[in-house]
């Protein structure tokens, strides 16, 4: 399954980073598999405890490092680069795009920096990308979402995680819904992303919606499935310990 995957890519990842860098502190928080709405499909891992200097140094080694990453999980990069946290030296993501068409046509005049922050590895034609079902559950949840608000809502980016600790999940970012049109429909959205989860060997225990912050529109919709230090620490609290989230489904 495409989440065991990830998280043996995920510790994979850091274990090579590590021995790279002889860095005891240097840890990959989090990896992510992304479907973005425009067709882009890519592969994520955040990095703690990596300098601009460390970037330098190791230019080529990181870039392959998260080339190999990207494909072993079935997307083959046209772009790869090294993005640093907004206007300060610290490493945030290694990052590889399977660009889609049109955002290929786009970046190709802009002289290899699409992005501010960020570090370019690699821009070329790249490959065939073996796994595109993420581009399925993206379109799958939009759809659901246009159904339940009568409008057109939008599903910006549907990503696949795997965190250090051992939680897993799917979450999506999304536009265009409110708070209570997902209340009300609470049910089917549990429904519907508890079988897209299933699909990639996630059985959440927990699905909940973030907030775009200070207003009812929905910013985030998440099935997750903890691990044991977070869910017992989610049960300590009763709830996840933040003010902006709306549980939907808890398995008691
Ligand atoms: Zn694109
Ligand atoms: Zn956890």
């Amino acid at each position: 399954m495409i989440t065991q995957e990830l998280l043996d890519a995920r510790s994979k990842l850091e274990e090579r980073l590590q021995k790279l860098t002889g860095g005891a502190g240097v840890f990959a928080s989090e990896s992510d598999i992304f479907a973005m709405s425009c067709g882009c499909i890519g592969a994520i891992s955040y990095i703690q405890g990596l300098q601009l200097e460390d970037v330098e140094v190791y230019h080529d080694e990181l870039k392959n490092l998260i080339e190999d990453f990207s494909r072993n999980l079935g997307i083959f990069p046209s772009v790869s680069y090294a993005q640093m946290k907004p206007g300060k030296f610290d490493l945030e993501r290694l990052q590889a795009h399977d660009l889609c068409d049109s955002c290929k046509k786009e970046y190709a005049g802009c002289g290899g920096k699409p992005w501010p922050d960020m570090i370019l590895f690699k821009m070329d034609e790249g490959g065939e990308s073996a796994f595109t079902d993420i581009l399925r559950f993206r379109s799958g949840l939009e759809e659901l979402l246009r159904v339940i608000s009568k409008r057109p809502a939008y599903v910006m980016q549907f990503n696949i995680f795997a965190r250090i600790c051992g939680c897993v999940g799917v979450t999506a970012v999304v536009r265009g819904i409110f708070g209570d049109e997902i209340q009300r429909n609470a049910e089917e959205i549990v429904e519907h992303l508890t079988r897209t989860s299933e699909e990639v060997g996630i059985e959440p225990t927990v699905v909940y919606t973030t907030f775009v912050h200070g207003t009812e529109a929905v910013a985030g919709i998440s099935a997750q499935a903890t691990c044991k230090a977070c869910r017992t620490t989610y049960e300590e609290y009763e709830v996840i310990p933040r003010p902006d989230l709306d549980i939907l489904y808890f398995e008691k």
